[in-house]
């Protein structure tokens, strides 16, 4: 599926949408955005650094949570789901309370919840909402757990509006061994009161917001007071749809994306614009903007990461987006017994599974030693994600966590090719190693395509299509994504 439908399924899926509802950017909208953005990101250049695979653009040192975030060891655990305002963004259902979870799995003890963090290697909590003071006591039994499981080895924050924050519960957050404390200062309008509260108590205050074009030049006023007021680091983030926001965000006119998380483009520019002011004034303050774009690939491919080694078999490979690749190549009995003994005689006695006599599973590392124009390649991408339950047509791994607590890890098929042409069995090999970029594909097809007949034109469509899909399996996209 091409860049735009995927954009559209996942759209579809996320906001419950009416399609027509929404403005969606037009092309010549799309191409003067394009233009200002570049423009924009010029007038960066020198003063900003990207990070993640340039998914991530920031003013100074990010923080230790988000550092956290990006190399995919992060947990986020909703503690609550109710909450004292009413953020007319909010992304979240807040209509009734919900016991923690974290990946959408309940984790209503402490206890369970730690060996969770143990099994899978998390390096940082950061405890969201809802507004997790409002449950402070069960906040403080949680943090305490982890804090003691994994002494100095874990980085825990929470985000709040403020509202409940005062001086007391600081010295109990930080008594039970917070690192940082990040405030939604639009949800009470902007005032600093409360984080100011917090500096000098919780050694990390960070002021987290979306950015909300309206509110820009307010925004703009407030960075040198957080300056000023010792806030750590700024983050904001660009506007994004849900089911339980997209009314709101309709309503304000504002102008979607046909992409994943259906981003708004205003927000983008009005944040990039603020961090070119922070520039300008000097105001010395680091500052963080967080995509949609960076929350769909960095963050899923952390949880992909994560997951995929325990359902992985050893003749499959994760891709470095995190897909798990299983490769079955088909041929002459004769020609796979050969293959097979040229792999051990170069000691690789693992890394394959003979399947039938005539058809072996193998690691793509193994590729370098076969001729693929003497077999057939099929080629299988699973995505590997977390759950309480499976259903039939699943695969997928039980991991116990304690006497009380298992869950699963599912391995869902998502991809899956066969009958691949000479030429794009090469492009496979290519692409597989690292060796050739998306843009290439194409025109690297089209010059060693069979094109003897008509119809192979169609055929050799269809392949650069499953060979650009591949791509974005193998390898996750780099920078800005593109307007549209
Ligand atoms: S403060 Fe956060 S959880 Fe509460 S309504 Fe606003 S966005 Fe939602």
């Amino acid at each position: 599926m091409g860049e735009t439908g995927r954009g559209m399924k996942a759209a579809k899926s996320e906001s419950n949408w009416i399609y027509s509802d929404f403005k969606w950017v037009s092309e010549k909208k799309a191409r003067l955005a394009s233009k200002s953005r570049e423009r924009l990101l010029r007038s960066l250049s020198g003063g900003v650094r990207y990070s993640f695979l340039q998914n991530k653009l920031h003013i100074g040192k990010l923080s230790p949570g988000c550092l956290i975030c990006g190399r995919g060891y992060w947990s986020c655990m909703f503690i609550n789901r109710l909450c004292t305002a009413n953020c007319f963004y909010c992304p979240r259902d807040r209509r009734k309370e919900q016991p923690p979870r974290a990946e959408k799995i309940i984790f209503d003890r402490p206890k369970d919840y730690v060996a969770y963090l143990e099994k899978f290697n998390f390096k940082g909590v950061g405890f969201s909402g809802g507004e997790g003071l409002l449950v402070f006591e069960k906040l403080l039994t949680y943090v305490n757990a982890i804090r003691d499981k994994f002494k100095n080895n874990i980085y825990i924050w929470i985000y709040t509006n403020g509202d409940l924050v005062n001086k007391d519960k600081l010295r109990e957050l930080k008594k039970s061994g917070l690192d940082e404390i990040r405030f939604d200062i639009s949800a009470r309008g902007y005032s600093l009161d409360r984080v100011a509260e917090a500096v000098g108590i919780i050694k990390t205050v960070t002021v987290e917001i979306p950015c909300i074009p309206e509110d820009y030049e307010i925004l703009k006023k407030c960075l040198m007071q957080m300056k000023k007021i010792g806030v750590s680091h700024l983050n904001i983030h660009q506007l994004y749809t849900t089911k339980y926001n997209y009314r709101n965000l309709i309503k304000r006119n504002y102008t979607f994306l046909r992409q994943e998380l259906i981003p708004v483009l205003e927000s983008e520019m009005s944040a990039l614009k603020l961090v070119r002011d922070a520039l300008n004034s000097r105001v010395n303050l680091p500052i963080n903007y967080c995509s949609a774009a960076y929350k769909v690939r960095l963050q899923s491919k952390g949880r992909r990461h994560r997951f995929g080694p325990f359902v992985k078999d050893e003749f499959e490979d994760l891709t470095d987006s995190g897909y798990i690749r299983s490769i079955l190549i088909k041929g002459p009995i004769e020609k796979i017994k050969r293959i097979i003994k040229i792999l051990r005689i170069n000691n690789h006695r693992e890394g394959y599974l003979s399947v039938k006599d005539n058809q072996i599973l193998l690691s793509a590392k193994l590729l370098k030693y076969i001729n693929l124009d003497d077999f057939d390649l099929n080629i299988e991408y699973f995505q590997p994600r977390i759950g309480e339950s499976i259903n039939a047509r699943e695969k997928g791994k039980g991991i116990t966590l304690s006497s009380r607590k298992k869950i699963l890890i599912i391995k869902k098929p998502i991809f899956r090719w066969e009958g691949f042409s000479s030429a794009a069995k090469k492009i496979f090999q290519k692409l597989s190693a690292g060796n050739i970029r998306l843009e290439n594909i194409p025109k690297c097809l089209f010059r060693n395509y069979n094109l003897d007949r008509k119809e192979s034109i169609k055929g050799m469509r269809r392949e650069i299509e499953s060979l650009m899909t591949i791509e974005k399996l193998e390898h996750l996209e780099k920078g800005f994504p593109e307007i549209y």
